[in-house]
């Protein structure tokens, strides 16, 4: 499904990866955890396709496509979807709107035909159940002075509406209050199945009580510098990311 290869990337002449492998596998979730500024975010950002860094060496292919040739919405068209922590605001568009346009353009580019208005709805409406959205939200603009639960479980809904085939959520450092972690989690498990993938960004244990991963890797430095099970992650919370950077050490 994902493979990322001898990933390097910079921004402006800094070098921030400097040789990411990763193979993500579907039905798989994955956690990518780190110290803050370890490239966490910039390697997300780059598999979605955000042009502010440049890719030096590498590839990034999903299902044997090469991402690093699409831009962000050929991405979004062959199956990623990016969760960030301050999801944008569209003013004036609602989300019934901007949603149903969404899938459509996914749905053209695989060769599928448009949904009926009431085909349509009746998916979202499915959807917006299974997330415990608010109906009335479906008619408000996107995320136009919602709250940051609000946005959360709208961005989660927008995923879940979407069906991603790589589903790529960045955390950041800063952390969620317990609700939105909850509702983060219960999203994210809802629509975990043998067809999706899930990479989960987060410099914290804590999500990973309720998203349980299938596989952790620890990022410093711009390199993937130790992988294990779920339990990697307890050892960071127990231990904190000095023990691993001494490992690192040793290693050299
Ligand atoms: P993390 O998400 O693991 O905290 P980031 O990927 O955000 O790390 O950042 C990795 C490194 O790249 C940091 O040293 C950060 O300062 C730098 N960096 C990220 N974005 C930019 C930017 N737009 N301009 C300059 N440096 C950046
Ligand atoms: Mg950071
Ligand atoms: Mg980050």
């Amino acid at each position: 499904m994902l493979e990322i290869k001898d990933l390097h990337a910079r921004i402006e002449d800094k070098e921030i990866l400097r040789g990411i492998d990763l193979t993500v596998n579907a039905g798989e979730v994955h956690a990518i955890m780190g110290p803050n500024g370890s490239g966490k975010s910039t390697l997300a950002s780059i598999v979605a396709g955000k042009k502010e860094y440049e890719v030096t060496k590498g590839s990034i292919e999903l299902d044997g496509k090469d991402l690093l040739d699409m831009d962000p919405e050929e991405r979004a068209a062959e199956g990623v979807f990016l969760a960030f922590q301050y999801p944008v605001e569209i003013p004036g568009v609602s989300n019934t709107y901007f949603l149903r346009a969404a899938l459509n353009a996914i749905r053209k580019h695989n060769g599928q035909p448009e949904l009926s208005m009431s085909e349509f709805m009746k998916h979202i409406r499915a959807k917006a159940q299974l997330m415990e959205l608010d109906s009335t939200m479906l008619s408000r603009a996107v995320n136009e002075g919602f709250s940051g639960g609000e946005k959360k479980r709208n961005e989660i809904f927008q995923m879940a509406v979407l069906e991603p085939k790589l589903c790529v959520l960045d955390e950041t450092d800063s952390g969620l209050d317990i609700d939105a972690l909850k509702i983060v989690a219960n999203g994210v498990n809802a629509l975990r199945g043998p067809e999706r993938s899930v990479v989960v960004v987060t410099h914290y244990q804590r999500l990973l009580n309720y998203i349980v991963p299938d596989f952790v890797h620890v990022l410093m430095g711009g390199r993937i510098v130790k992988s294990g099970g779920r339990e990697l992650a307890l050892e960071l919370e127990e231990k904190g990311y000095g023990f691993i950077e001494e490992e690192v050490a040793a290693r050299a």
